[in-house]
């Protein structure tokens, strides 16, 4: 029997791992299908406090793995396929196995949301991608023009690091502002070669029938007119969605799948908590997220001290 099983190992998860495993508990702790989470997809963390220099995201995950593991977490490739809240102790089914614990922890992150179109995900690996820092390096991108959808941070990062690769980088937004951090938007549209493509919608992706991308469709919402971009890939960075499946219908969420945590990090289920960008659609930084996997953590020690009074 776990005391705490902790899903997922992005920032959250293993923030989390590190305070319940100083506090003695000894956490199991899963990866899910993305071990060390987002922050593995992304390239330079500016942002994340006693790095002046910035440090690579996989650097700084690893980094949070080996700290939690120093204190006895113990971190397992495995995926929770189905939750079982009705009973005490919890039952999770992890790859066929069945674990008991007293109490979970969800830190299960979010992943990239899709812009919907059939043509998107036909093409999907064939020049439709989710992750610049993962797939903006291969020989098909080299010296292309490329597509970027999306305005906020995530397209903006996207952008800046395929400008190193790409011939040119349009940067396709549907609105007329970018909704990025004043730094990050700076950056993007002063890079010579980021081209923002303002007011206009990806209407499909071009094109099924050769297997390939060669470009894309855009609408400008504003004029209505539809045009052609030619290009080699597509990196769609919309924003993203919380990995909150399993837990439809037995926790409480909000009505884009966000868990509402209840007291503290502790969600309407007594025993169960949250941490990050699962829980949070607001700040959504590594940061924060890490605040959160120590909060729930902590409010999970004192719930098993509770119960052991
Ligand atoms: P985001 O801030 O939610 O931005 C999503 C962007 O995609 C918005 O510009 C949105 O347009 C657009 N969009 C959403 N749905 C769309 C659709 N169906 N079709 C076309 N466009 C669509 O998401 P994000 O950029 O992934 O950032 C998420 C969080 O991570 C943010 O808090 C961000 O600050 C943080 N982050 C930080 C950094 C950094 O600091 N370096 C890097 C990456 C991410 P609208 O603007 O019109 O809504």
């Amino acid at each position: 029997m776990e005391k705490v099983v902790i899903m997922g190992t992005g920032c959250a998860g293993l923030t989390a791992a590190l305070y319940t495993a100083r506090a003695g508990l000894s956490p199991l702790v899963l990866t899910g299908t993305l071990p060390g989470g987002l922050l593995t997809t992304t390239s330079i963390v500016e942002n994340f406090p006693g790095f002046p220099e910035g440090i690579d995201g996989c650097e700084l995950m690893s980094r949070m793995q080996k700290q939690a593991e120093r204190f006895g977490a113990r971190v397992r490739f495995g995926t929770v396929e189905a939750v079982h809240l009705s009973e005490r102790p919890f039952r999770l089914t992890v790859d066929d196995e069945q674990v008991e614990t007293r109490t979970i922890i969800i830190a299960s992150g979010a992943s990239h949301r899709h812009l919907g179109l059939e043509s998107e995900s036909l093409l999907e690996r064939k020049g439709v991608t989710y992750c610049a820092t993962c797939d903006g390096a291969l020989p098909m991108f080299r010296n292309q023009p490329l597509v970027v959808v999306g305005g906020g941070d995530s397209a903006c990062e996207e952008a800046i690091f395929l400008s190193r690769f790409g011939s040119v980088i349009h940067l396709v937004h549907r609105r007329d502002t970018l909704r990025a951090s004043k730094i990050m938007a700076g950056r993007t549209l002063s890079n010579p070669k980021i081209k923002p493509v303002w007011d206009s919608v990806t209407t499909e992706i071009l094109d099924v029938k050769q297997d390939k991308v060669i470009g894309v469709r855009v609408k400008n919402l504003k004029t209505g007119k539809e045009s052609v971009i030619d290009c080699a890939g597509v990196f769609v960075a919309i924003g993203h969605v919380p990995n909150t499946e399993l837990f439809r219908g037995a926790l409480e969420m909000d009505e884009n799948g966000y868990i509402v945590p209840k007291h503290g990090m502790e969600s309407n289920l007594p025993g169960i908590f949250v941490a990050g960008d699962c829980s949070d659609h607001v700040y959504r930084q590594a940061v924060t997220a890490a605040g959160m996997g120590c909060a729930a953590a902590i409010d999970a020690e004192r719930y098993l001290a509770r119960l052991n009074q």
